[in-house]
Parts: C-alpha cells; sequence; structure tokens
C-alpha cells in the first residue's frame, strides 16, 4: 500500500511529545513491513544542518493561503527502504526558534502556518509521482486537508484521490481560530457552517478533519469511546455523527530503545528472569538522587509533564497522607505548570528522607526511573494512550493508574482479571481513591511472590508496533465494492 502522512512533528527531525515518536514509529514499522511510506512535516530552523544527506526536489509549490501566494521548496531523505521524509521549506513559517511557539507563547500565526502546510499536504497527495492511496493526517495542525481533498474530489473531479485518514492524538487542541480565518483556505464559505469546519462562530481546524476525512482513529479503544460521551471537549456530537467511521488502535512501544538490556542508559541490565538485577537499579537510583539506599523501602515514581491533564494535583495530598504514615519513597521527574512544580518542591522539602523532586526534562533519568522502580504512578484526568505504563511494564515497575483512556487499555487490575493482572487501577478522580491505589500497592510489596509474579507478567506484555500497524493497514483498505 502506498501511504502519505502529513505531521507536524516527527521523530527524529522535531518533536514536543508522543505525537512526534508515533509518527516515527509508524511510518518506520508500515516500511518494514513492505509498504511504501511518505511523511510530510515542516522544515524547522536546525533540521538541515542536523540531516545534512537530505537533498532538495525539483518540486517547487505555490499556493494561495487567502490573499497571499506563497511559494515553498520541498526537500527529501530516504531513511529506509521504502520510508521516506518529505520537508516542506518555507523559511518565513518554520526557520524559527519552536515549533508552535516559545516560552512567551503560542506564535500568533499559527493558522496560517498550519493551514498552508495542511494545504500543501493535499498538493502533493495529488502531484507526488508514487500518487499515495491513503492519506494520513495528524492532529489539527494538518487535518484541514481532509477538507481541502475532500472539495477536490467531490467538487472539483479529482479521479483517483485518496482515502484520507485523520488520527486524534488528544482531542483537547483542536487549532480553534476566529471564523475569517476560513478564508486562508480560499474554500467557498459553504463549507462555514455547523455541520461543517464552524464551530462556535470560530473556524475549527479539528472539526474541519472530523467532518472530511474518510477515516478517523485514535490512539486507543477506550479513548475512541469516551471522546464520543464525555471527554471529546466538544466534538462529542459530531464524533458519535462519524462514530461508523472511528477506531481506536493502541499506539505501540519502540522497544528497540526502551529495554532492559544493552540500554546506554542503565548501568545494570536486567530481564524478567533476573529481577535481581533490577534491584542493583534501585540501589543505584538511591544513592544517585540522595535518598536512603534501602532496598527494603518501596519506590513510586512519576514521570510526567506537569499538566492538568496527568493529575499530579491529587497526587499531592494522596502522597501526603501515605508518605506521613508509611515507609516508602516517592520520585517525581517532570516539568510545566510552575505552580506544581512549586507544590512537588514542596513536598520534598517536608519529606526530606522519602521524596525527591526533579524538575526538568531528562530522557536518560526516565529510564533509570523506570529500571528503579517498584512501582509507577499515572493518576491522568484523561489520557489518549499513554505510553509510560508501557515502559513501565517492560521495566518491571507496577503501574498504578486511573482506568481511563489507553490506561485502561494497557493495564490489568486484579480485580479485572485475576489470571492476567499487571497492575493496580483505581476510577475515582480524587485523593482518597489514590491513597487506596498506594496501599494496595504497599500490600502488594508486602508479598514478595505476588510482587514478582505482576512483575513477570508485566514485563512479558507486548505492545510492539507491528501488531498496531496491521491495524492501520486493515482500516486503510478501501471497502469491497
Ligand atoms: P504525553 O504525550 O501526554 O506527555 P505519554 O505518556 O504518552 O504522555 O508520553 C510521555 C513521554 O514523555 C514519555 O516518553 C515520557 O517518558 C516522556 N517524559 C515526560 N516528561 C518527561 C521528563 N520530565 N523527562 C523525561 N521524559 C519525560
Amino acid at each position: 500500500m502506498k501511504i502519505l502522512m502529513a505531521s507536524s512533528e516527527v521523530h527524529p527531525f522535531s518533536k514536543t511529545g508522543g505525537l512526534a515518536d508515533m509518527v516515527g514509529a509508524l511510518a518506520k514499522t508500515l516500511a518494514t513491513l513492505g509498504h511504501e511510506v511518505g511523511v510530510l512535516t515542516p522544515l524547522y530552523k536546525g533540521i538541515r544542518e542536523r540531516f545534512p544527506a537530505m537533498e532538495r526536489m525539483d518540486l517547487e509549490i505555490r499556493l494561495p493561503l487567502g490573499g497571499r501566494m506563497i511559494e515553498a521548496g520541498l526537500w527529501q531523505m530516504t531513511v529506509a527502504t521504502g520510508e521516506t521524509i518529505y520537508f516542506v521549506e518555507q523559511p518565513e513559517f518554520y526557520e524559527r526558534d519552536g515549533i508552535y511557539g516559545t516560552s512567551g507563547g503560542v506564535f500568533s500565526d499559527n493558522a496560517a502556518r498550519f493551514l498552508f502546510f495542511a494545504k500543501c499536504a493535499a498538493y502533493l497527495a495529488r502531484h507526488l509521482p508514487w500518487q499515495p492511496e491513503v492519506l494520513h493526517l495528524h492532529d489539527w495542525q494538518a487535518a484541514p486537508a481532509a477538507l481541502v481533498v475532500n472539495h477536490q474530489k467531490y467538487r472539483e473531479g479529482w479521479g483517483n484521490a485518496p482515502r484520507v485518514c485523520l488520527t486524534l492524538h488528544n482531542v483537547a487542541y483542536q487549532g480553534h481560530f476566529s471564523g475569517d480565518t476560513f478564508g486562508l483556505l480560499n474554500l467557498p464559505w459553504d463549507y462555514f457552517h455547523a455541520e461543517g469546519a464552524e464551530f462556535y462562530a470560530g473556524f475549527n481546524c479539528l472539526k474541519a478533519g472530523i467532518v472530511y476525512a474518510d477515516l478517523l482513529t485514535t490512539v486507543s479503544p477506550r479513548y475512541a469511546r469516551e471522546i464520543t460521551l464525555d471527554l471529546g471537549h466538544g466534538m462529542e456530537g459530531m464524533l458519535r455523527k462519524r462514530a461508523a467511521a472511528l477506531t481506536g488502535i493502541l499506539n505501540g512501544v519502540d522497544y528497540a530503545e526502551w529495554r532492559t538490556e544493552n540500554n546506554p542508559h542503565l548501568v545494570h541490565p536486567f530481564n524478567a528472569s533476573k529481577l535481581r538485577d533490577k534491584d542493583r537499579n534501585k540501589l543505584a537510583l538511591q544513592e544517585e538522587l540522595g535518598l536512603p539506599v534501602e532496598l527494603g523501602t518501596p519506590l513510586f515514581a512519576s514521570v510526567t509533564r506537569l499538566a492538568e491533564q496527568k493529575g499530579m494535583d491529587l497526587l499531592l495530598p494522596a502522597l501526603e497522607e501515605m508518605l506521613a504514615a508509611h515507609e516508602m519513597q516517592f520520585v517525581l521527574l517532570g516539568s510545566g505548570d510552575p505552580a506544581l512544580e512549586q507544590a512537588f518542591r514542596v513536598l520534598a522539602e517536608r519529606f526530606p528522607n522519602k521524596v525527591i523532586a526533579k524538575i526538568g526534562y531528562d530522557a536518560g533519568l526516565s529510564h533509570r526511573i523506570e529500571a528503579a522502580s517498584d512501582f509507577f504512578l499515572m493518576p491522568s484526568r484523561y489520557e489518549p494512550c499513554g505510553l509510560n505504563q508501557m515502559y513501565s511494564l517492560r521495566y518491571g515497575a507496577i503501574p498504578i493508574v486511573r482506568r481511563t483512556g489507553g490506561l485502561d487499555d494497557s493495564v490489568v487490575d486484579f480485580n479485572d482479571d485475576p489470571l492476567r493482572a499487571n497492575g493496580v487501577k483505581f476510577d475515582e478522580l480524587a485523593a482518597p481513591a489514590l491513597a487506596n491505589a498506594i496501599r494496595k500497592a504497599l500490600r502488594i510489596y508486602a508479598d514478595k511472590e505476588l510482587l514478582n509474579l505482576l512483575r513477570r507478567r508485566g514485563m512479558a506484555a507486548d505492545f510492539s508496533w507491528e501488531q498496531s500497524a496491521h491495524e492501520y493497514l486493515r482500516i486503510f483498505q478501501p471497502p469491497p465494492v
């Protein structure tokens, strides 16, 4: 199958979050399975210098954007057999510090920057010589391409237009702009209505994709249901209308990177039959972070963006209660909301021998924390897929998660199925429920046989990309005529 993806970020070229990892890994896996894959992405500042092997293509893009005519160059780089990355070079839009903005805020011209990108995606789907059969769009930045393709297909007679799939990575981010922004698309205004691209008088990029894509996916089966019920951030009604086109496919894990052996970030390799070597990682981390070096003290951890979504505000009172009453340690690695950063610093000051709060982003340390910890806490309010719980399963850190989205789809609690249990789940979005879950973890910790059973099960769980890639291929197939 011939697939062109479009994403505003792609690992290893650009990244602010899980989107980049997902697109990079899915493209790589589809190409490995023998398919032809292109990935379109903006040429941000510094990418060309970091990847000098890329070549300029003999293809100039000239597209209207409202009243202006915008020109762009196109670069390409073959990264593997069957996988080519295409970069849109438009220095005015993309040659700047930051992808969506800087610490001072988001860029004021993001509508123009990404509507132009979406237009490029539709243009290349039509003009690349290899004629993609599927155009796979990711998130609001690429979503309006679904409307552009739909228009050219049904009103301008584009006979062999590709099927268009939009993947919703997090419905909270929609690209919602003022109504006049719709003019940048240079399309008839009769698309701008409540059943189309309009949303409360504004132009909503994600909604344009939801309405006009042939296929919709999101990153876990449970999140696919939740966004039609109460977690759709205003899109519930439209997603219910499109329910027949919507599929939830769990993201995979890149096990070439997230592994417990031959991992440059880990001094002490381990596996499910050498759990004693996991203990050595715990002792090393306690030493590294300045915690009392005690193998017998249960170690809890979180590695996360400190954002409302992640529910870390609920964790604070739950930890206060549990740390005061029990022998346990807690390590946080995270950054984001300054008030939460400060609250975790204060917690560490109140429990100097029990809590370490590392404020910042540190990929190597995140591996060491996963390898060292006994339990991994994810009390998310909502979680489209979540990756850390899958990493922690592989690293023998038992996940404690709220029953939502991809967390529910990837972790099994004792009450769900004792024969497959690999973690602890709680339902209620409240600190006492979370404290209870931690209490349950302490009981598991006290029963070494059970602890090791859950660990081994978690380490054996397989969330490799191949399985998810096959699910994408299944839905990409044209319906039988
Ligand atoms: P989201 O994409 O919503 O942030 P995920 O769980 O899907 O949540 O993915 C988060 C990714 O970012 C994981 O790979 C996690 O290890 C990493 N991460 C988050 N915060 C940090 C941090 N402070 N330091 C290192 N890695 C982090």
